[in-house]
Protein backbone atom coordinates (compact mmCIF):
# COMPACT_ATOMS: atom_id res chain seq x y z
CA UNK A 1 0.00 0.00 0.00
CA UNK A 2 1.40 3.45 -0.81
CA UNK A 3 2.13 5.42 2.08
CA UNK A 4 4.31 8.82 0.56
CA UNK A 5 2.32 11.75 1.71
CA UNK A 6 0.23 13.22 -1.03
CA UNK A 7 0.90 17.31 -2.04
CA UNK A 8 -0.73 19.72 -3.51
CA UNK A 9 0.09 19.17 -6.86
CA UNK A 10 -1.70 15.46 -6.44
CA UNK A 11 -4.71 17.39 -4.89
CA UNK A 12 -4.42 19.25 -8.49
CA UNK A 13 -4.12 16.12 -10.30
CA UNK A 14 -7.21 14.88 -8.53
CA UNK A 15 -9.37 17.47 -9.26
CA UNK A 16 -8.50 16.88 -13.37
CA UNK A 17 -9.71 13.26 -12.94
CA UNK A 18 -12.96 14.41 -11.15
CA UNK A 19 -14.19 16.85 -13.73
CA UNK A 20 -17.18 16.25 -15.21
CA UNK A 21 -17.63 13.26 -13.27
CA UNK A 22 -17.94 14.65 -9.28
CA UNK A 23 -20.53 17.48 -9.19
CA UNK A 24 -19.21 20.74 -8.61
CA UNK A 25 -21.03 21.63 -5.76
CA UNK A 26 -22.79 24.81 -5.13
CA UNK A 27 -21.42 27.60 -2.80
CA UNK A 28 -24.35 29.14 -0.74
CA UNK A 29 -24.62 32.04 1.66
CA UNK A 30 -27.18 33.85 3.98
CA UNK A 31 -27.24 37.22 4.41
CA UNK A 32 -29.88 36.51 7.62
CA UNK A 33 -26.80 34.35 9.26
CA UNK A 34 -24.16 36.93 7.95
CA UNK A 35 -26.02 40.08 9.70
CA UNK A 36 -26.43 37.67 13.24
CA UNK A 37 -22.25 36.71 13.13
CA UNK A 38 -21.49 40.70 11.51
CA UNK A 39 -19.21 37.85 9.09
CA UNK A 40 -19.34 36.54 5.52
CA UNK A 41 -20.00 33.08 5.58
CA UNK A 42 -19.53 31.04 2.39
CA UNK A 43 -21.04 27.36 2.94
CA UNK A 44 -19.11 24.85 0.21
CA UNK A 45 -22.52 22.05 -0.17
CA UNK A 46 -20.96 18.44 -0.61
CA UNK A 47 -24.33 17.19 1.38
CA UNK A 48 -25.23 17.90 -2.77
CA UNK A 49 -22.08 15.31 -4.13
CA UNK A 50 -22.86 12.43 -5.97
CA UNK A 51 -23.78 9.54 -3.21
CA UNK A 52 -24.88 12.88 -0.67
CA UNK A 53 -21.11 13.32 0.90
CA UNK A 54 -17.51 14.57 0.02
CA UNK A 55 -16.50 11.11 0.73
CA UNK A 56 -16.79 10.31 -3.74
CA UNK A 57 -13.98 12.57 -4.69
CA UNK A 58 -11.57 10.61 -2.98
CA UNK A 59 -12.79 7.16 -3.60
CA UNK A 60 -13.67 7.92 -6.95
CA UNK A 61 -9.78 9.58 -7.47
CA UNK A 62 -8.13 6.38 -5.58
CA UNK A 63 -9.70 3.70 -7.95
CA UNK A 64 -9.21 5.84 -10.61
CA UNK A 65 -5.29 5.70 -10.22
CA UNK A 66 -5.64 1.40 -9.88
CA UNK A 67 -3.39 0.08 -12.65
CA UNK A 68 -4.76 -2.67 -15.05
CA UNK A 69 -4.33 -5.66 -13.30
CA UNK A 70 -5.91 -4.12 -9.72
CA UNK A 71 -8.73 -3.02 -11.51
CA UNK A 72 -9.45 -6.28 -13.06
CA UNK A 73 -8.98 -7.95 -9.42
CA UNK A 74 -11.37 -5.76 -7.80
CA UNK A 75 -11.80 -3.55 -4.65
CA UNK A 76 -12.83 -3.91 -1.07
CA UNK A 77 -13.87 -1.22 1.73
CA UNK A 78 -15.44 -2.14 5.07
CA UNK A 79 -17.74 0.88 5.94
CA UNK A 80 -21.30 0.91 6.54
CA UNK A 81 -21.11 4.37 6.00
CA UNK A 82 -20.66 6.57 2.87
CA UNK A 83 -17.61 5.46 1.89
CA UNK A 84 -18.89 2.35 0.91
CA UNK A 85 -21.34 3.83 -1.01
CA UNK A 86 -18.50 6.51 -3.03
CA UNK A 87 -16.34 3.30 -3.68
CA UNK A 88 -19.52 1.38 -4.68
CA UNK A 89 -20.20 4.19 -7.13
CA UNK A 90 -16.97 4.93 -8.50
CA UNK A 91 -16.16 0.99 -9.09
CA UNK A 92 -19.37 1.01 -11.14
CA UNK A 93 -18.49 4.17 -12.98
CA UNK A 94 -14.69 2.61 -13.57
CA UNK A 95 -16.24 -1.01 -14.35
CA UNK A 96 -14.84 -2.04 -11.01
CA UNK A 97 -16.29 -5.05 -9.09
CA UNK A 98 -16.25 -3.69 -5.86
CA UNK A 99 -17.25 -5.81 -2.43
CA UNK A 100 -17.97 -4.01 0.52
CA UNK A 101 -17.79 -5.93 4.32
CA UNK A 102 -20.32 -4.29 6.27
CA UNK A 103 -22.15 -6.11 9.31
CA UNK A 104 -24.93 -7.85 9.44
CA UNK A 105 -27.36 -5.31 11.68
CA UNK A 106 -26.37 -2.31 9.27
CA UNK A 107 -29.64 0.33 8.41
CA UNK A 108 -30.97 -2.19 5.48
CA UNK A 109 -31.35 1.21 4.04
CA UNK A 110 -27.58 1.66 3.75
CA UNK A 111 -27.43 -1.80 2.53
CA UNK A 112 -29.79 -2.11 -0.28
CA UNK A 113 -28.07 1.47 -1.49
CA UNK A 114 -25.08 -0.16 -1.45
CA UNK A 115 -25.54 -3.47 -4.01
CA UNK A 116 -28.28 -0.82 -5.69
CA UNK A 117 -24.70 0.93 -7.07
CA UNK A 118 -23.71 -2.72 -8.00
CA UNK A 119 -21.43 -3.47 -5.09
CA UNK A 120 -21.08 -7.06 -3.84
CA UNK A 121 -22.08 -6.94 -0.34
CA UNK A 122 -20.02 -9.26 2.49
CA UNK A 123 -21.73 -9.13 5.94
CA UNK A 124 -20.21 -10.03 9.21
CA UNK A 125 -21.29 -10.45 12.86
CA UNK A 126 -20.31 -7.39 14.86
CA UNK A 127 -20.33 -9.33 18.05
CA UNK A 128 -18.22 -12.83 16.98
CA UNK A 129 -16.26 -11.17 13.53
CA UNK A 130 -13.36 -8.76 13.24
CA UNK A 131 -14.13 -6.55 10.19
CA UNK A 132 -10.52 -6.36 8.86
CA UNK A 133 -9.89 -9.88 9.54
CA UNK A 134 -12.55 -10.47 7.16
CA UNK A 135 -12.03 -8.01 5.10
CA UNK A 136 -8.05 -9.61 5.08
CA UNK A 137 -9.45 -12.72 4.22
CA UNK A 138 -11.21 -12.16 1.01
CA UNK A 139 -8.23 -9.84 -0.09
CA UNK A 140 -5.85 -12.40 0.26
CA UNK A 141 -7.97 -15.14 -1.18
CA UNK A 142 -9.28 -12.93 -4.54
CA UNK A 143 -6.19 -10.34 -4.80
CA UNK A 144 -8.25 -7.41 -4.51
CA UNK A 145 -6.82 -3.56 -3.58
CA UNK A 146 -8.32 -2.38 -0.22
CA UNK A 147 -9.58 1.04 0.04
CA UNK A 148 -9.59 2.85 3.40
CA UNK A 149 -11.69 5.47 3.91
CA UNK A 150 -8.81 8.65 5.20
CA UNK A 151 -5.74 7.04 5.21
CA UNK A 152 -4.59 7.07 2.13
CA UNK A 153 -2.45 9.55 -0.31
CA UNK A 154 -4.85 9.23 -3.14
CA UNK A 155 -8.16 9.80 -1.11
CA UNK A 156 -6.71 12.37 0.55
CA UNK A 157 -5.74 14.24 -2.20
CA UNK A 158 -9.30 13.49 -3.83
CA UNK A 159 -11.08 15.01 -0.91
CA UNK A 160 -8.80 18.22 -1.01
CA UNK A 161 -10.66 18.86 -4.45
CA UNK A 162 -13.61 20.06 -2.59
CA UNK A 163 -12.04 23.16 -0.81
CA UNK A 164 -9.87 24.09 -3.71
CA UNK A 165 -13.05 24.61 -5.62
CA UNK A 166 -14.32 26.47 -2.91
CA UNK A 167 -11.63 28.81 -2.29
CA UNK A 168 -11.48 29.16 -6.12
CA UNK A 169 -14.47 30.67 -6.31
CA UNK A 170 -14.56 32.66 -3.05
CA UNK A 171 -10.83 34.06 -3.22
CA UNK A 172 -9.06 34.10 0.05
CA UNK A 173 -10.72 33.31 3.45
CA UNK A 174 -9.94 34.38 6.87
CA UNK A 175 -10.92 30.85 8.09
CA UNK A 176 -12.18 27.41 7.13
CA UNK A 177 -14.47 25.36 9.73
CA UNK A 178 -14.31 21.36 7.86
CA UNK A 179 -15.33 18.53 9.95
CA UNK A 180 -13.28 15.49 11.49
CA UNK A 181 -13.12 11.63 11.92
CA UNK A 182 -9.83 10.31 10.77
CA UNK A 183 -8.95 13.52 9.37
CA UNK A 184 -8.78 12.87 5.15
CA UNK A 185 -11.40 15.74 4.45
CA UNK A 186 -9.40 17.69 6.71
CA UNK A 187 -5.82 16.91 4.89
CA UNK A 188 -7.00 17.16 1.88
CA UNK A 189 -8.10 20.86 2.83
CA UNK A 190 -5.15 21.90 4.38
CA UNK A 191 -2.99 21.05 1.44
CA UNK A 192 -5.65 22.70 -0.86
CA UNK A 193 -6.02 25.92 1.44
CA UNK A 194 -2.17 26.05 2.20
CA UNK A 195 -1.58 26.04 -1.22
CA UNK A 196 -4.11 28.82 -2.69
CA UNK A 197 -5.02 30.78 0.81
CA UNK A 198 -1.87 30.63 2.79
CA UNK A 199 -3.06 32.78 5.38
CA UNK A 200 -6.38 31.20 6.27
CA UNK A 201 -6.75 29.46 9.17
CA UNK A 202 -8.32 26.00 9.19
CA UNK A 203 -9.78 24.52 11.82
CA UNK A 204 -11.02 20.26 12.26
CA UNK A 205 -14.04 20.25 13.95
CA UNK A 206 -15.06 17.00 15.93
CA UNK A 207 -17.69 15.96 18.30
CA UNK A 208 -16.88 16.60 22.27
CA UNK A 209 -17.87 13.04 22.98
CA UNK A 210 -15.02 11.78 20.75
CA UNK A 211 -12.22 14.61 20.70
CA UNK A 212 -9.23 12.05 19.45
CA UNK A 213 -8.03 14.21 17.36
CA UNK A 214 -8.23 17.54 19.84
CA UNK A 215 -6.19 15.46 22.13
CA UNK A 216 -3.58 14.08 19.66
CA UNK A 217 -3.51 17.77 17.91
CA UNK A 218 -2.60 19.22 21.73
CA UNK A 219 -0.34 16.26 22.57
CA UNK A 220 1.61 16.19 19.36
CA UNK A 221 0.82 12.51 18.93
CA UNK A 222 -1.55 10.28 18.13
CA UNK A 223 -3.95 9.57 20.97
CA UNK A 224 -6.56 6.63 20.80
CA UNK A 225 -10.01 6.76 22.36
CA UNK A 226 -12.71 4.39 23.04
CA UNK A 227 -15.83 4.38 20.74
CA UNK A 228 -17.34 7.73 21.24
CA UNK A 229 -21.04 8.28 21.81
CA UNK A 230 -22.46 10.71 19.33
CA UNK A 231 -24.96 11.60 16.33
CA UNK A 232 -22.45 12.51 14.29
CA UNK A 233 -21.95 8.70 13.49
CA UNK A 234 -19.50 9.76 10.13
CA UNK A 235 -16.92 10.70 12.42
CA UNK A 236 -16.44 8.17 15.37
CA UNK A 237 -13.34 7.11 14.48
CA UNK A 238 -10.71 6.10 17.27
CA UNK A 239 -7.64 7.52 15.53
CA UNK A 240 -6.27 9.20 13.78
CA UNK A 241 -4.15 7.66 10.71
CA UNK A 242 -0.18 7.99 10.12
CA UNK A 243 -0.27 10.20 6.64
CA UNK A 244 -3.85 12.53 8.05
CA UNK A 245 -2.15 13.12 11.43
CA UNK A 246 1.17 14.66 10.71
CA UNK A 247 -0.59 16.90 7.96
CA UNK A 248 -2.91 18.03 9.95
CA UNK A 249 -0.20 18.74 13.20
CA UNK A 250 1.75 20.58 10.29
CA UNK A 251 -0.83 23.10 8.74
CA UNK A 252 -4.19 23.04 11.07
CA UNK A 253 -4.67 26.22 13.72
CA UNK A 254 -6.67 24.29 16.14
CA UNK A 255 -9.18 21.64 16.05
CA UNK A 256 -12.35 22.29 17.58
CA UNK A 257 -15.46 20.35 19.43
CA UNK A 258 -19.01 20.73 19.21
CA UNK A 259 -21.50 19.10 21.37
CA UNK A 260 -24.32 17.14 19.64
CA UNK A 261 -27.34 19.96 20.97
CA UNK A 262 -25.32 22.09 18.44
CA UNK A 263 -25.07 19.89 15.68
CA UNK A 264 -28.72 19.45 16.11
CA UNK A 265 -29.51 23.55 15.78
CA UNK A 266 -27.41 23.39 12.85
CA UNK A 267 -29.29 20.71 11.20
CA UNK A 268 -32.60 23.06 11.63
CA UNK A 269 -30.91 26.16 10.50
CA UNK A 270 -29.80 24.77 7.41
CA UNK A 271 -33.57 23.22 6.88
CA UNK A 272 -35.92 25.97 7.95
CA UNK A 273 -33.43 28.89 6.61
CA UNK A 274 -31.45 27.61 3.87
CA UNK A 275 -33.65 24.72 2.35
CA UNK A 276 -30.81 21.66 2.87
CA UNK A 277 -30.18 18.34 4.58
CA UNK A 278 -27.71 18.06 6.26
CA UNK A 279 -26.59 15.44 8.82
CA UNK A 280 -25.18 15.51 12.02
CA UNK A 281 -21.32 14.92 10.71
CA UNK A 282 -21.83 17.17 8.01
CA UNK A 283 -22.45 20.14 10.45
CA UNK A 284 -19.43 19.66 12.55
CA UNK A 285 -17.88 22.56 10.93
CA UNK A 286 -21.24 25.21 10.40
CA UNK A 287 -21.64 24.78 14.21
CA UNK A 288 -18.18 25.61 15.17
CA UNK A 289 -18.72 28.81 13.43
CA UNK A 290 -22.10 29.36 14.90
CA UNK A 291 -21.63 29.14 18.23
CA UNK A 292 -18.31 31.39 17.91
CA UNK A 293 -15.80 28.44 19.42
CA UNK A 294 -13.29 30.59 17.69
CA UNK A 295 -14.33 34.43 16.97
CA UNK A 296 -15.46 35.22 13.66
CA UNK A 297 -17.20 38.73 13.55
CA UNK A 298 -15.95 40.68 11.02
CA UNK A 299 -14.15 38.01 8.80
CA UNK A 300 -14.66 36.24 5.98
CA UNK A 301 -15.25 32.57 6.52
CA UNK A 302 -15.21 29.02 4.73
CA UNK A 303 -17.85 26.12 6.08
CA UNK A 304 -17.29 22.69 4.59
CA UNK A 305 -20.74 20.66 4.99
CA UNK A 306 -19.48 17.40 4.24
CA UNK A 307 -22.72 15.42 3.89
CA UNK A 308 -26.27 15.47 3.46
CA UNK A 309 -27.20 11.47 4.24
CA UNK A 310 -29.70 11.29 7.36
CA UNK A 311 -31.75 8.89 8.66
CA UNK A 312 -35.68 9.88 7.95
CA UNK A 313 -36.71 9.31 11.34
CA UNK A 314 -33.79 10.38 13.12
CA UNK A 315 -33.70 13.71 11.00
CA UNK A 316 -37.54 14.62 11.74
CA UNK A 317 -37.02 14.35 14.98
CA UNK A 318 -33.69 16.22 14.98
CA UNK A 319 -35.57 19.41 13.05
CA UNK A 320 -39.07 18.88 14.99
CA UNK A 321 -39.51 22.33 16.90
CA UNK A 322 -38.70 22.78 19.97
C1 LIG B 1 -16.43 10.48 6.54
C2 LIG B 1 -17.13 11.73 6.83
C3 LIG B 1 -16.54 12.77 7.58
C4 LIG B 1 -15.15 12.63 8.17
O1 LIG B 1 -14.16 12.51 7.16
P1 LIG B 1 -12.68 12.06 7.53
O2 LIG B 1 -11.95 12.11 6.26
O3 LIG B 1 -12.77 10.69 8.12
O4 LIG B 1 -12.18 13.03 8.55
C5 LIG B 1 -17.23 13.94 7.77
N1 LIG B 1 -18.48 14.10 7.29
C6 LIG B 1 -19.10 13.13 6.58
C7 LIG B 1 -20.48 13.40 6.09
C8 LIG B 1 -18.46 11.92 6.32
O5 LIG B 1 -19.08 10.97 5.62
Amino acid sequence: MSSSFPSYEDVVQASKRLEGIAHRTPVMTSSSLDDRLGAQVFFKCENLQRIGAFKFRGGYNALAKLDDAQRKAGVIAFSSGNHAQAVALSARLLGIQATIVMPHDAPAAKIAATRGYGARVVGYDRQTQDREEVARELMEAQGLTLIPPFNHPDVIAGQGTAVKELLEETGGLDALFVPMGGGGLLSGSLLAAHAISPDCAVYGVEPEAGNDGQQSFRKGEVVRIQPPDSIADGALTLALGSLTFPIIRQYARDILTVSDEHLVQAQRFFAERMKIVVEPTGCLGAAAAFNQIVPVKGKRIGVLLSGGNVDLSAYADNIRAV
